[in-house]
């Protein structure tokens, strides 16, 4: 696969802030790529580095074969949907998009025709002629997109683009989104600190932390198997059990911990005896008064006292504490008719190889 963007140890400082520290990062051609991190561990700079807004103070930024540090932010190719539109409001939903055809001096037909086409695109055909700032929320964000896409740019970046709508046209922009890059095939980069937008849209993805990047993969790969304590519990929604490895050995460990001792499958770190961990284990894997097995061999039982219920429809959420220090949560999905009340005691089954024990950096 080729690939369409490369940073090799990247710096940015701002005084004594480092906001991207040594970051290196391949993004493949076609590929839809995410930065997800808490506010404030340096994606927007990582974008405007990527647009040309910034200049790494080390490193190099490659598009293609060709270095990218001194090349303006006009002579790039890319193209950028922000969190606010940045639409012009004086101007027509055709002419905000025809603006970006005008700089590049394409002729009227052509650009007419490239317009149709990027209002086809995001389903907007019916309002080429709409002041824009008669538009919803939504509809600005798909002429935005429109305005983005219709320059056919190298690399399309997006910066938390739906975070201003509410949460069922995100959903449907997530969708929309999608689709859309699967029938145009531009290299998107995307930066969030929303998790679902990544793990819903993304090809692979980038966690970042204090201007580091921690681990790159897919959805499936960071989800099932974090590098750390951080990405699981940014990534999704997890318990820990804290703990010391007893015996490891062939991809099982046995752990000694706060709630009794563990059995994990699912080792994929250097971890030896006495190493301290954190077992990561989701709160779908936590199987409330299961009396069946359920065909898995080793299985850990734990005994909690429900704190609280919370009844969602699809799913029921349960605050448990197994001791005065150890909270756990489970969610059940596709709640019945019978449930639990506070003060019942439960017995938690918890299948091996959804205990993860994380080493503690
Ligand atoms: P958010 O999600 O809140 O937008 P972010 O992950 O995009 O955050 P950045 O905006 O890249 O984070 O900021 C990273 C760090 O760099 C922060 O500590 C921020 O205060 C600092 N920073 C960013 N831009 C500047 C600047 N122009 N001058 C000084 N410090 C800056």
């Amino acid at each position: 696969m080729a690939v369409a963007v490369q940073l090799t140890h990247v710096t940015k400082a701002f005084d004594t802030t480092i906001a991207v520290n040594d970051v290196s990062l391949e993004i493949e051609k076609g590929e839809f790529f995410f930065l997800l991190g808490p506010s404030g561990c340096g994606k927007s700079t990582f974008l405007r580095i990527v647009a040309g807004f910034y200049k790494p103070d080390t490193g190099e930024l490659r598009f293609d074969d060709t270095v990218m540090n001194d090349v303006p932010p006009h002579q790039r190719n890319t193209g950028m949907v922000f969190q606010n539109y940045a639409l012009w409001p004086h101007m027509s939903v055709a002419e905000n998009i025809e603006y970006g055809l005008t700089l590049r001096k394409l002729e009227k037909a052509e650009r007419t025709e490239k317009i149709e086409r990027a209002l086809e695109m995001v389903q907007m055909a019916d309002f080429r002629d709409r002041a824009v700032n008669t538009l919803s929320g939504g509809q600005q964000q798909r002429i935005a997109l429109a305005r983005a896409l219709v320059i056919e740019p190298s690399v399309l970046l997006l910066d938390e683009p739906i975070s201003n709508l509410d949460a069922a046209l995100r959903q449907q922009m997530r969708d929309e989104i999608k689709q859309i890059h699967d029938r145009t095939n531009i290299t998107m980069f995307y930066v969030t600190h929303d998790q679902v937008d990544a793990l819903s849209m993304a090809d692979r993805m980038a966690i970042m932390q204090d201007g580091v990047v921690i681990q790159v993969g897919t959805p499936r790969e960071v989800y099932q198997f974090p590098k750390n304590a951080f990405v699981a519990s940014f990534v999704g929604e997890t318990n820990f059990i804290s703990g010391k490895i007893e015996q490891a050995s062939n991809g099982s460990a046995t752990i000694e911990t706060s709630a009794g001792t563990l059995h994990s499958t699912t080792i994929y770190h250097e971890l030896t005896q006495g190493t301290p961990v954190q077992c990561s284990i989701r709160p779908e894997a936590l199987v409330i008064d299961n009396d069946q097995n359920g065909g898995n061999p080793i299985e850990n039982r734990i005994t909690a006292k429900v704190t609280a219920v919370n009844y969602l429809g699809r799913v029921e959420e349960y605050q448990l504490m197994v001791s005065e220090d150890l909270p756990l949560k489970a969610v059940h999905y596709n709640p019945g008719t019978e449930t639990k009340k506070p003060g019942d005691t439960v017995h938690l089954s918890i299948s091996a190889d959804a205990v993860i024990p994380l080493p503690n950096f």
